[in-house]
């Protein structure tokens, strides 16, 4: 049968072992029914590895080892400095062996090393952020009045179960993991199918670390099947998810039918990124290729639809076209590779589909529109110009290197364009005018606005949707709220 680690010799010259096994109570173990899946490297199409494939029966044991480990206190009830001591070393542990970490995300994601490096860093910075969190939660005094001493105080919620996707699979481990333990939780998350192997490699160090033994459990597996036994298990208080709005609203049913779980979802988006006729175009350019190519366009807050002030419209899109066809597309481990492969066979046909629809729809193919040679994943950067608002291109998330643009005359007008979306994760405005900025940022409907920057994250900075892109937030002190109950105490003197 599989073993529990096996050697991986990544393209760049590095191996390293890689478990292979369930993350239950602080060792890597094979599943109860010694099911295996395969997952395959998106640059090749060629297998990496076969890892053990969690069921309802792990998930069971899974949460028994978080439940013990919450109530017996030895991650809840200490000081929290040592709960930020453990985070922050975990972070430091990572650290120390980013470019395997990075490595191994590009191997198994398709992304290209650049950006890896990217989430990595990302990853480190927001648990060490996090982990100093963990001794700043605290309550309120209240003034009720003659004769009561009421205060609050925010405690864990105990066992949490977190659902993370394949496009930024070791970032969404560091955002989920890291104010549920600052906070005091315990955990079970279950990695997204086809992107499973950074947080098993990064979660061998949480012993090292001095995380307890059950703190912290991650089963692999199929979302049908692993992903549904968390949603529905009656001893997970809190269901964390990122992935689609479909499959969100799915959890969320299950969880409202099961124990009522509380629910923070992160979901898909539709972004605006609005360009004015005085922005500075040779800063707007890189910005829009970063909201759009970045991580191969798989960002649920990508900028994917463009809208340009009429003045600058040609003029735009000839610089961008030039841009874009200039951004080096292929083999992730190229140093200059911007753009990598699609994570799966899936979402490339997926995004394939939505292009021939754009052109069915009659949209203009300003540069792209195919997928760029027959092995591995890769599509050529895709730019729809003259499209129309109600173009299926326009309105549904296509998750790839794909930017629709289309033109506009009044601040009224575009902001009404902007918000006709069910979706509401982000927006990008381009100007130099700051009153335009400001004016337009206030009315967009979305919960972050990145103003002359996009796809632009930091720790401290909360992220999150409005409308059907996500319900809480990650990062910033928001996070902690999504991972604490308040309680209150009243005392009659
Ligand atoms: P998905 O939402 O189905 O998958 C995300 C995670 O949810 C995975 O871990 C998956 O195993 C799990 N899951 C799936 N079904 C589940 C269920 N019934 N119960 C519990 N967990 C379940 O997304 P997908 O099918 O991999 O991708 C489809 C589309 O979703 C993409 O094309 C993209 O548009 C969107 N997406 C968005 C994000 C984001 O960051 N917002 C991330 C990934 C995908």
């Amino acid at each position: 049968s599989l073993p529990l680690s096996v050697k991986i010799d990544l393209p760049n010259g590095i191996s390293y072992n890689q478990p292979t096994g369930l993350f239950i109570n602080g060792e890597f173990v094979k599943s109860r029914q010694g099911k295996t899946f395969e997952v395959i490297s998106p640059s090749t199409e060629e297998e990496i590895t076969h890892i053990y494939e969690g069921r309802e029966d792990d998930v069971n044991i899974a949460v028994d080892a978080a439940h013990k480990a919450f109530y017996s206190g030895a991650w809840t009830k200490i000081h929290p400095k040592e709960r930020a001591k453990a985070i922050y070393r975990l972070a430091e542990l990572i650290e120390q062996n980013a470019e395997t970490a990075a490595s191994i995300e590009s191997l198994d994601n398709g992304k290209a090393i650049q950006s890896a490096r990217g989430d990595v860093a990302l990853s480190v910075a927001y648990l060490k952020s996090v982990a100093g969190f963990a001794d700043k939660i605290d309550g309120r005094t209240i003034d009720t009045g003659d004769g009561y001493f009421t205060y609050t105080k925010r405690e864990p919620l105990g066992v949490v179960g977190q659902i993370i996707p394949w496009n930024f699979p070791l970032l969404m481990w560091a955002w989920k993991v890291g104010p549920a333990l600052a906070a005091g939780n315990t955990i079970v998350l279950k990695t997204a199918e086809s992107t499973p192997l950074s947080a098993l490699y990064v979660s061998q160090f949480a012993k090292e670390a001095g995380i307890p033994n059950g703190v912290l459990n991650i089963v692999s597996g199929f979302g049908k099947i692993v992903g549904n036994a968390l949603t529905s298990h009656p001893k997970i208080k809190k269901i964390a998810f990122t992935g689609s709005t479909a499959t969100g609203r799915h959890i969320m049913k299950a969880a409202a039918e099961s124990n009522l779980k509380k629910v923070t979802l992160e979901l898909g988006g539709k972004s605006p990124n609005i360009v004015f006729d005085d922005a500075d175009l040779k800063l707007t350019i890189p910005n829009i290729i970063l909201g759009i190519s970045y991580n191969s366009g798989e960002v649920c807050c990508a900028g994917s639809r463009l809208y340009v002030q009429e003045g600058i419209y040609e003029e735009l899109i000839s610089e961008l076209k030039t841009a874009v066809e200039d951004i080096k597309v292929g083999n992730p481990f190229e140093e200059d590779t911007f753009q990598g492969a699609q994570t799966s066979q899936n979402q490339l046909d997926k995004i394939l589909s939505y292009v021939k629809i754009g052109k069915e729809e009659g949209a203009r193919v300003v540069t792209g529109g195919e997928r760029l040679g027959y092995k591995g994943y890769y599509i050529k950067p895709t730019i729809f110009a003259d499209v129309e608002e109600n173009f299926k291109v326009v309105k549904e998330e296509i998750f790839g290197p794909v930017i629709t643009i289309s033109k506009f005359k009044t601040v009224d007008e575009i902001i009404a364009k902007a918000n006709d979306s069910e979706y509401g994760l982000a927006a990008g405005i381009h100007t130099t005018n700051l009153s335009t900025a400001i004016e337009v940022s206030n009315a967009l409907e979305a919960g972050t606005i990145w103003i002359n920057t996009y796809n632009d994250f930091d720790p401290q900075t909360p992220f999150g949707g409005y409308k059907q892109s996500g319900i809480g937030r990650e990062m910033g002190t928001e996070a902690l709220d999504n991972y604490t109950q308040v309680k209150a105490v009243r005392i009659k003197t």
